[in-house]
């Protein structure tokens, strides 16, 4: 997951309001209505008509796994608007059944986030492996569930939620929280903490290291960033080397696939070439082993 830098809320909200001029005043008075009957019954306006919004600031990737939403038109059929907080009930983190078990406290279970169930700052545009298979109703938190009508900032105080939200201003950078050692997610704190744990648990609870269409993107963009430095290093053209510039430039912004793997990867590159050499060996195998298992047999 990234963050996006841009992405505030009082840009949402101005775009909101550019788009689709009464969704925020609609929105207040079914806000109203669910926390005066103190629990969430769905009604207008729709989170659907503002999900190209949250698309768009999000380069069209999922906020979590950054896997391609497929375009607006695509996007409309198969991604989800995810709740952060879930608006229904919340379960019980990890459950019985699934591993892995923490020896420390992760939440529990409590009553939904009703009051934010119309809330700007608690969107963002999630795909379905993310938000259907993973998110669901869950939200692991460090603290104590906080009380109705308290905003997201009051909550996150008394809650210290451990999945981290995307919007720019509203939680810390994720790359504060997770880095990258060639294709794998890790926690970029080592010692045990808060700042461990939220990475930890926020790569099992979206298996951000199990998932091979995941591998595959940042496999793919390992390959292409080391050709691509390697051409800036060697290349005599300077038109050559300008377009391999520019080709770096994408795929480490928010619009390059996998971007968070690969701002990693380029510093990985400075750091230590002849790891990064081993990754690019590893990331050429995977994608031709895969190409040959996936070549219909015929005959
Ligand atoms: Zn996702």
């Amino acid at each position: 997951m990234i963050r996006y830098a841009d992405a505030t809320v009082a840009n949402v909200c101005a775009l909101v309001d550019a788009e689709k001029p009464a969704w925020r005043t609609d929105a207040q008075t079914r806000t109203a209505a669910i926390v005066a009957a103190g629990a969430f019954s769905k009604g207008a306006p729709s989170w659907s008509d503002i999900k190209a919004i949250f698309m768009r600031l999000q380069s069209n990737k999922c906020a979590f796994c950054e896997f391609p939403l497929g375009g607006e038109f695509a996007g409309k059929a198969t991604q989800d608007v995810e709740h952060f907080r879930p608006k229904n009930e919340v379960k019980a983190w990890p459950n019985k059944a699934k591993k892995p078990p923490y020896t420390f406290n992760t939440g529990g279970t409590g009553s939904g986030y009703y009051w934010l169930a119309y809330d700007l700052s608690n969107y963002a545009a999630a795909c379905k492996a993310c938000n259907t298979a993973r998110k669901s109703n869950y939200f692991p938190i460090a603290g104590v569930r906080g009380a109705a009508a308290n905003t997201a900032v009051e909550l996150n105080a008394v809650e210290q939620p451990y999945l981290v939200f995307p919007l720019g201003e509203a939680d810390e950078d994720p790359e504060s929280l997770i880095t990258f050692a060639g294709l794998v997610a890790l926690p970029a704190h080592d010692a045990d903490g808060h700042a461990h744990r939220r990475g930890r648990i926020t790569i099992d609870f979206f298996a951000l290291n199990q998932r091979e269409e995941l591998w595959e993107d940042r496999f793919r963009t390992i390959y292409a960033l080391f050709d691509a430095v390697e051409i800036t290093k060697t290349n005599a053209n300077p038109n050559r080397v300008e377009i391999a510039r520019r080709r770096i430039e994408d795929m480490t912004s928010i619009a390059g696939a996998q971007a968070a793997c690969a701002r990693s990867f380029l510093r990985l590159i400075d750091a230590d070439p002849q790891k990064a050499w081993d990754y690019y060996v590893a990331a050429e195998e995977f994608i031709t082993d895969n190409r040959k298992k996936r070549a219909p047999k015929l005959g």
